[in-house]
């Protein structure tokens, strides 16, 4: 196991009627903008118990975080938390209403010109103000981890710093009932990849994290699909597991002390900054061609993903490899998102602006070893086509 330090200091509450937990939460003193997205939560009830939990509270609220949150959108809160003196921010939403939150969090206690240095330049964050969350939808962890991914003009580029990590996150199973199918299918898959990404690497040695891996990767096989099925969709219990799944695959947990490979996720990004594409569905179109890229450098891992997640012990390593790949691949069809490029209308011509995309955005040593450059991208890309 690789030397590590880990330390998550998010206080999870879960469960129903979490909600009205969040005035104790929050310093009865702080004043408060509320920020969340669309409007989902005016129209299945989280919006009222968040008032309601808030009515001793002096709060304020910016709406219209939108999916693959906007620098420009999240700047027009900057003025808000100016104008109002605000001095906690409570995020209501989904990865990007909690991703937008951490970006304004960041920015209001930046010292340089332009906020957007933390995310292209790398700039240090010193402060923040503090954060809360109500998770509406499972998927990113970003409700207890200190990553963000936000995107300004077509570049979408991740930051992090411990000091946006949420001080605490309500995970209330009740309130992910009222997600549509395909936000129920991008959710578990993108939870998925998060752990085959710090998992699917080499061996150190690191049993623990391996086995939790495998147990969070197994819960999610069984219970994704039973979120999507007539007969088993409004069971909390599945909707229970699959909440707790996708916090626990990205919490640092599970990533502490081994190797890690965020190549599908960075070649994603650019599709989704240049497609529009929904996040979880650009992973599920290049996993599976960085399994069949990256072969022989996981060739170990591979062969433990076929035999302790699905169950295949018969035949060579390679078949149990190419077993594996189809399972995964059948996994992800079930669960309703694309495997290809070609199922979403992206063809071999695009691959090239994919690729100087990456290039631009300093992706060119990517994956475990730092050796996913620039044409192993393209080969990783073409192999999805
Ligand atoms: P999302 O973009 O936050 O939300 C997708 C859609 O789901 C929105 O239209 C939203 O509507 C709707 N929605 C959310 N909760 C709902 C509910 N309970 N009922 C009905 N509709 C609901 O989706 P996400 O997958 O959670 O987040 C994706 C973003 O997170 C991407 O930008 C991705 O790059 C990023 N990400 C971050 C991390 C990290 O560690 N920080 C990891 C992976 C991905 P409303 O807007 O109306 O609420
Ligand atoms: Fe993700």
């Amino acid at each position: 196991m690789l030397n590590f330090s880990f330390q998550n200091n998010t206080k999870i509450l879960f469960g129903e009627n979490q909600i009205s937990a969040i005035s104790q939460e929050i310093p009865a003193d702080a004043k408060v903008l509320m920020v969340y997205g669309g409007g989902s939560i005016k129209s299945n009830g989280v919006y009222d118990q968040v008032k309601l939990a808030l009515k001793d509270h002096t709060w304020f609220e910016f709406s219209g975080v939108e999916p693959n949150p906007q620098y420009d959108t999240l700047m027009k809160a900057q003025a808000v938390i100016e104008a109002e003196n605000i001095d906690y921010i409570l995020a209501v939403g989904g990865g990007s209403v909690v991703d937008g939150v951490k970006f304004i969090a960041a920015a209001a206690k930046f010292d340089g010109q332009d906020p957007w240095d933390i995310v292209a330049k790398g700039a240090k964050v010193e402060q923040a103000l503090p954060i809360g969350a109500v998770l509406t939808l499972p998927a990113t962890g970003s409700e207890s981890n200190g990553g963000s991914v936000i995107t300004r003009d077509g570049n979408k580029l991740p930051f992090g710093s411990p000091l946006v990590r949420p001080l605490f996150a309500v995970l209330d199973p009740s309130v992910t009932l009222s997600l549509s199918d395909r936000q129920i299918g991008n959710g578990v898959v993108d939870a998925y990849i998060h752990i085959m990404e710090q998992y699917l690497t080499f061996d150190v040695n690191g049993k623990v994290q391996d086995r939790f891996s495998e147990g969070l990767l197994q819960t999610l096989i069984e219970e994704g699909p039973k979120a999507l099925a007539a007969e088993t969709k409004e069971d909390l219990a599945v909707r229970a597991n699959i909440m707790w799944s996708a916090t626990m695959a990205l919490n640092g947990l599970i990533g502490a002390g081994v190797p890690q490979d965020w190549s599908t996720h960075m070649i994603g990004h650019e599709l989704t900054a240049s497609h529009g594409i929904d996040h979880a569905r650009t992973l599920s179109i290049v996993l599976p061609a960085v399994m069949k890229v990256r072969r022989e450098q996981k060739h170990a891992k591979l062969v433990q993903y076929a035999e302790r997640v699905f169950g295949i012990t018969t035949g060579s390593d390679e078949q149990k490899i190419d077993q594996a790949i189809i399972a995964t691949e059948n996994f992800f069809k079930l669960m309703q998102v694309p495997t290809r490029l070609s199922d979403i209308d992206v063809g071999a011509e695009q691959v090239d602006i994919l690729v100087s995309a990456l290039e631009k955005h300093g992706m060119t040593k990517l994956g475990e070893h730092g050796d996913i450059d620039l044409a192993v991208s393209r080969e990783i890309l073409t192999t999805a086509l």
